[in-house]
C-alpha cells in the first residue's frame, strides 16, 4: 500500500513507548502503539495498473467477519492501541466490494470504541465501482475516502489500465461524479511516473477543474513485483525537481487553493523542532492484516512480498498468534534489527536524518536487497527533493517579505 492521504508517516508526539519485556537487543526499541490499520478486504483489484506493486491481486479471497473480530481481540488483548487508530480499507480494491461487506464489519469495531478508542474508517479506491449504496455506508460509518487518479486521460490512461489494456480514466471519473452528486469529501492521489513529472499544468488544472482540494502525489516506486520503474530513466530526479517547482508557483499563484501533501509535510518536517519519528521503522505503530489474517507491520507494503534474506514478512495469523508474542519470535527480531542498522546508518550518514527518521524500510529491501541501508531513488526524491525545494521557496517569500517574519511567518503568508 502507498501512502494514503491519513496515514500517520508524521506527527510531532514526543510519546516515547518502551516495553520491558524484550531482548537487550531490543531493548531500546519503541513499540507501538498502534496508530494505522490497514486491512485488506480482498487482494483483489478490477484493474491492472502499470506500476502496481501488489502480487496477488488476481486473488478473489474476502476477510471473513471472523477474521474482523479476531484481529480486534488480538489488538485488545495485546494493549497495543491506546489512542485514536485509522483503519485504512486497502491493498486491493475496496470497493469490488459491495457496501454490505462494510456494513457486517464496520459496526464490530465498536468494542474498541468502548474500550476508549476512537476509530475513523478510511480507504483507497480507483473510484471505478462507487455505487449509491457505497455512498450511504461511507455517510453511515465516516468513512474518509481517497481516489487515485492519476490526472488527466492522457497521462492516467498511460499508467492505470484494466486487464484489457484500454484505460480507466473514463470509469473513474464516473465514480468521482457519483461521490460529488452524495456530496462526499475526498482526497486524491496522484502517482508520479516519469510521464507525468513532464506535465504539472495539466496535472495541476485537472485536480483543479474536478474540484479537489487536495492532492497527495506518491512517485512510482520499484517495490514489490514492480521490479521496473519509469523513475530509473535518466534525468528523471531532475524532472521531478522542475515539476515540484512549477507546482509550487501554481499553488502559490492560487493562493493555496489546492493543498499539497508533499508540501505540507515537508514544511511540517522544516519546522518540527522535536526528533522525526518514523511509523514505518517502528514496530506496530503500523499494522497490516491480510484477508486470511496474516500480519505484518513496519511499511504496509511487505505485506505480500518477499526478500533474498527473509523470504516474507508475514509474523503471524491473528487466529493463532498474539500480537505481541510474535515480537519475541527470531523472524521478528531479525526484521527490527536489520531495519534498526538501517536507522542508525542514516542517522549517521545522511543530512536529511532530521527530517526523514530513517527512510521505508520496504524502499529499502525492495532497491538495495536489505534493510540496512540508506538511500533509495524513493527518498532521494521524496525526501531530500521535496525538502530542499520548499526550504529554497520558503527562503525566497522571506525574501520578498523583507526578511522580517520567521520562517512560520513565511508559510502562513500564502494561505
Ligand atoms: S533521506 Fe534516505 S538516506 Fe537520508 S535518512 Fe532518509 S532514508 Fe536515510
Amino acid at each position: 500500500m502507498r501512502r494514503t492521504m491519513l496515514e500517520p508517516d508524521h506527527w510531532g508526539d514526543p510519546e516515547k513507548q518502551r516495553s520491558s519485556v524484550f531482548t537487550p537487543a531490543m531493548a531500546n526499541h519503541k513499540i507501538g502503539p498502534v496508530k494505522l490499520l490497514i486491512l485488506q478486504g480482498t487482494p483483489f483489484c478490477n484493474i491492472n495498473c502499470r506500476y502496481c506493486y501488489l502480487p496477488d491481486r488476481g486473488n478473489k479471497g474476502q476477510m471473513a467477519v471472523e477474521t474482523v473480530t479476531a484481529t480486534i481481540d488480538n489488538l485488545l488483548a495485546s494493549d497495543l492501541v491506546k489512542g485514536p487508530l485509522l483503519i485504512n480499507w486497502h491493498a486491493g480494491e475496496p470497493l469490488v466490494l459491495p457496501a454490505e461487506f462494510y456494513r457486517a464489519r464496520m459496526p464490530l469495531f465498536d468494542r474498541l470504541e468502548s474500550a476508549g478508542i476512537p476509530i475513523t474508517h478510511s480507504l483507497q479506491t480507483n473510484a471505478m465501482l462507487v455505487s449509491d449504496s457505497h455512498c450511504e455506508m461511507f455517510k453511515e460509518f465516516g468513512v474518509k475516502v481517497g481516489v487515485s487518479i492519476d490526472g488527466p486521460a492522457e497521462i492516467h490512461d498511460a499508467q492505470r489500465q484494466m486487464r484489457n489494456g484500454r484505460g480507466s480514466h473514463k470509469q473513474a471519473l464516473d465514480g468521482i461524479a457519483r461521490l460529488q452528486e452524495h456530496g462526499i469529501q475526498f482526497n486524491a492521489i496522484c502517482v508520479l511516473s516519469d510521464l507525468s513529472v513532464r506535465h504539472p499544468d495539466k496535472i495541476y488544472s485537472f485536480f483543479k477543474q474536478l474540484g479537489v482540494r487536495a492532492v497527495g502525489f506518491n512517485i512510482e516506486e520499484i517495490e514489490g513485483i514492480n521490479t521496473h520503474s519509469s523513475i530509473t530513466s535518466p534525468g528523471f530526479d531532475e524532472r521531478y525537481r522542475q515539476f515540484l517547482e512549477r507546482l509550487w508557483e501554481l499553488v502559490e499563484a492560487d493562493r493555496g487553493l489546492i493543498r499539497i501533501r508533499e508540501f505540507d509535510d515537508a514544511e511540517g518536517r522544516i519546522l518540527d523542532t522535536h526528533p522525526r519519528r518514523n511509523s514505518q521503522t517502528e514496530p506496530f505503530v503500523n499494522l497490516t492484516v491480510a484477508f486470511n489474517g496474516d500480519f505484518s507491520t513496519f511499511s504496509p507494503e511487505l505485506l505480500g512480498n518477499r526478500s533474498t534474506e527473509h523470504s516474507d514478512f508475514v509474523l503471524g495469523n491473528v487466529h493463532t498468534s498474539h500480537l505481541r508474542d510474535t515480537l519475541r519470535t527470531d523472524k521478528f527480531q531479525r526484521i527490527s534489527e536489520e531495519i534498526e542498522q538501517g536507522v542508525t546508518a542514516c542517522r549517521s550518514q545522511c543530512a536529511y536524518f532530521e527530517v526523514c527518521g530513517g527512510g521505508n524500510p520496504s524502499n529499502k529491501i525492495a532497491e538495495n536487497d536489505s534493510f540496512a541501508t540508506t538511500e533509495t531513488s524513493n527518498c532521494r526524491n521524496r525526501i531530500k527533493t521535496t525538502c530542499e525545494v520548499v526550504m529554497t521557496r520558503i527562503e525566497d517569500r522571506m525574501r520578498r517579505i523583507g526578511n522580517a517574519g520567521t520562517v512560520e511567518d513565511s508559510i502562513q503568508h500564502i494561505r
